[in-house]
């Protein structure tokens, strides 16, 4: 099967013809339709995160958000059968028994194995996956409408939902990006009252049309002036990787706000702490989301309630799709289709 493959971090995914991954008896065998290429995909190649460098599988075949449909399956498989139309996340595999797995935290757990991280993803024409954890897809949504779903979707979910917004709160997302134009519509969904912030005007104009009340350019306006006047936000929402997204969005926060780590810039972030404990800022961090998480992801993608603006694009054109992204030129998502 034509695989992308890192070998080495900062170099260019290797296209190459590689034997298709067998199932195990409690897997299935996945024909990928698509998958997204998400920000982390770009982290992991150029190596920006020197913590999770130790666990990077190598060879690796990239990519965790994945939807395809089932070509084979392993004999002890129940639940799932050939034809099935299934998708992958970033959580590729839970141990159910660890205390995280069991306060119902899965994305936590302590044994996990990560798609795309510490074995092989998506970024292939077939991709293997343990049928428990391998969701199936709604009729009605498209491959490539749902690949994107499996992270950026459900990512800013949960840490909307984990932030309990009620409606009427203003919540101000920075960056517009995949997980971002999502974000502006969950936040529409919960009843916030959204203003996007990015550096790009059609990133902004993108936020617009899926219904945020306002768009600032951090480029060229002063956001920290244009939020306090309103009184601050009651959840900044940081989906950008960029370490000044953080910094002007714990500015932008009202008394009591919530500042929600979702973006990871490999650079550390800091705060002064005189203001943190003056305006009683809670700093609330999260990582993609449960099964459960994604089933409700799913539900309110199949009913209308939100929509992925995506872009299909070859899977040979691996590189040059995760070097628009690192050049910030993508708008919503580009989907990669073997
Ligand atoms: P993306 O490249 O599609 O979007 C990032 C957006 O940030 C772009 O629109 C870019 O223009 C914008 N941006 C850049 N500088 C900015 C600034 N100074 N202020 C405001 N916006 C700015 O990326 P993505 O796929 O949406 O991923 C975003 C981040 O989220 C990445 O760091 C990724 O690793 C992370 N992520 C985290 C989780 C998690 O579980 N916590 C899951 C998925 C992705
Ligand atoms: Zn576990
Ligand atoms: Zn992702």
């Amino acid at each position: 099967m034509k695989a992308a493959i890192l070998h080495d971090f900062k170099k260019p995914l290797s296209i190459e013809e590689v034997a298709p991954p067998r199932p195990e008896a409690d897997e299935v065998l996945i024909q990928v339709e698509a998958c997204g290429a998400c920000h982390s995909d770009l982290h992991v190649a150029d190596g920006d995160w020197p913590q999770l460098a130790g666990i990077v599988k190598r060879p690796l075949i990239l990519g965790h958000e994945i939807a395809g449909r089932v070509v084979e399956r392993g004999a002890a498989v129940q639940d799932l059968k050939i034809g099935d139309r299934v998708g992958v996340p970033w959580i590729y595999w839970t141990c159910g028994e660890c205390e995280f797995c069991r306060e119902g935290n899965e994305n936590l757990c302590s044994r996990q194995k990560i798609t795309g991280v510490t074995v092989d993803g998506g970024y292939a024409e077939f991709v293997k996956a343990p049928a428990t954890h391998a969701l199936k897809i709604p009729d009605g949504l498209s491959a490539l409408e749902a690949a994107p779903l499996f992270c950026a979707g459900l990512t800013v979910y949960r840490a909307l939902k984990g932030a309990g917004i009620v409606p009427g709160q203003r919540l101000a997302v920075f960056g517009i990006g995949g997980l971002g134009h999502l974000a502006v519509q969950f936040g529409r969904a919960f009843g916030a009252e959204v203003t996007a912030i990015d550096i790009s005007e059609e990133k902004l104009e993108l936020a617009r049309t899926f219904g945020a009340a306002d768009a600032l350019n951090a480029a060229t306006t002063d956001v920290v002036k244009q939020l306090r006047r309103k009184g601050g936000v009651h959840v900044s929402l940081v989906t950008s990787a960029a370490k000044a997204a953080y910094d002007t969005a714990f500015s932008c926060l009202r008394p009591a706000g919530t500042l929600l780590v979702v973006g990871l810039p490999a650079e550390n972030i800091c705060f002064p702490p005189i203001l943190m404990a003056a305006r009683e800022v809670r700093i609330h961090a999260s990582t993609v989301g449960t099964r459960q998480d994604l089933r409700e992801v799913l539900a309110m993608a199949a009913e209308g309630k939100l929509r992925c603006q995506v872009v299909a694009r070859p899977l040979v054109q691996a590189n040059e799709v995760l070097d628009q992204l690192r050049k910030g030129q993508v708008s919503g998502r580009i989907v990669l289709t073997p």
